[in-house]
This record gives structure tokens, C-alpha cells and sequence, in this order.
């Protein structure tokens, strides 16, 4: 029987909720030479090119919620472009990935087109922040390079703790798992993502498809 996913989305939506208020509170706290916060404005070393790895489905589905919005064949068509190439190319590099440089296949004029429903890193990645795990040591971030510019070289006062956040995404995702018997590892990066849900839903200017795991009816 097909896993209803709704409750899930919706769940991760409130983690996310309270992850943007407190990335905008960090914002907020980090003021400019001239006043401003901080901000991704005028940075020309932009994060959406960097090949960061995703580890969750409830991610992937809360992205695919956000593609399936996407109504604009030309666009959807430039997306499994983009996706294709941006694959090759970490085939072709398996060993360099951090440090290549790849724009997001659904970065668009230095725009997300799926802003509201993009993964954990793409919303806490810029500002200072900090990571502690069980039996492990704690990770600090300094930030993106724009930050660091800006307020880097001493100690931060305002760190984020991405902590809870993993916790309790890591918490969901457990319970989605086990719905769907599904227990293999998953470790994909956007583009992947992208090919899965091209695979997976139809991507052009259908409706909507209700929000249940698409991996249930294939045995997965
Ligand atoms: S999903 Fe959006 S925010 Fe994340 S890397 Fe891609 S374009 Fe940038």
C-alpha cells in the first residue's frame, strides 16, 4: 500500500520553519560595514555551486513536492539537462567533489526556482554555525566566503546549532523509513535527486501527483 507522506512533509515543513527564523536571526545579528545584514547580495562566489551531498528521502520528497510545481516545460526540460550534465561531470570527478565548482541545476539567474522547498544545507549554509553528535567531536562552520570576509577572524557571538534540526529530521526520517521497509543508504546530490524524480513522477505541466512515496507501488 502506498506510504502517505503528507504528515511527513508537513513535519518537516514546521523544522524548517523554525531553522529560517533562526538563520534570519543570525542575519539579522551580522550587520555590514554599512548597516545592512547579512546577505547573499553582490556575492560573487555563489554556494549554489558547490557539490553538497543530501542524506535524507523525507528531503527528496520535500523537493519533489517543489518540482512538481513546476509548470514551465522549456524550464523543466533545462532542469533534466542540466541534471544529466552536472552528473557527468561528478562521475567524471568522484574524487574531487569538494572542490568543484557546479551550478545547481535549479539555480536560475542566481535564483533557487524551488526556494521553498530546498534541503537542510541550502537553508542554514552562509552563517556561522555548529554541529554536535553523539560520540563524535563538535563541528564548527565559519560560514560561506562571504561571511567569513565579513565577520570572520575572531569569535562568532551568535552561532547557529544545526543540531536539533538533524535530530529531529533524523528522528522523521526513521519513522518514514520504517513505514516503507526501506532501509538502504541514501547519499545523493541534487542533480541525482532531480534524474530520481524524473524517473519517478511525471515532471512537465501535469498536475500535481498526490503526495504518497513513489518508491511503495515499485517494491523498493
Ligand atoms: S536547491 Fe536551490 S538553494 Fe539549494 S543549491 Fe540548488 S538552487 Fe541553490
Amino acid at each position: 500500500m502506498p506510504v502517505n507522506i503528507a504528515p511527513y512533509l508537513d513535519k518537516l515543513s514546521e523544522i524548517f520553519k523554525v531553522s529560517d527564523a533562526l538563520y534570519l536571526n543570525s542575519q539579522n545579528h551580522y550587520i555590514d560595514g554599512e548597516g545592512a545584514p547579512f546577505s547573499c547580495t553582490g556575492c560573487q562566489d555563489n554556494c549554489c555551486t558547490t557539490v553538497f551531498y543530501h542524506y535524507t528521502l523525507i528531503e527528496y520528497f520535500y523537493l519533489a513536492e517543489g518540482l512538481s510545481k513546476i509548470s514551465d516545460d522549456e524550464m523543466a526540460g533545462a532542469i533534466a539537462e542540466r541534471s544529466q550534465a552536472y552528473f557527468m561531470e561528478i562521475v567524471r570527478n568522484p574524487f574531487k567533489t569538494n572542490s568543484l565548482r557546479i551550478m545547481c541545476p535549479l539555480n536560475f539567474d542566481g535564483k533557487c526556482i524551488v526556494y521553498e522547498n530546498r534541503p537542510l544545507i541550502c537553508r542554514v549554509h552562509g552563517v556561522a554555525s555548529s554541529l554536535n553528535q553523539p560520540g563524535k567531536a563538535a563541528q564548527l562552520w565559519d560560514g560561506c566566503k562571504k561571511f567569513v570576509e565579513l565577520h570572520g577572524g575572531k569569535e562568532f557571538p551568535l552561532v547557529i546549532d544545526r543540531t536539533p534540526f538533524y535530530s529531529q529530521i533524523a528522528a522523521l526520517e526513521g519513522q518514514l523509513r520504517k513505514e516503507m521497509v526501506y532501509f538502504q543508504r541514501y547519499r545523493k546530490t541534487i542533480a541525482e535527486m532531480i534524474i530520481d524524480f524524473i524517473k519517478d513522477e511525471p515532471f512537465l505541466s501535469n498536475p500535481p501527483a498526490p503526495p504518497t512515496c513513489p518508491h511503495a507501488s515499485k517494491g523498493i
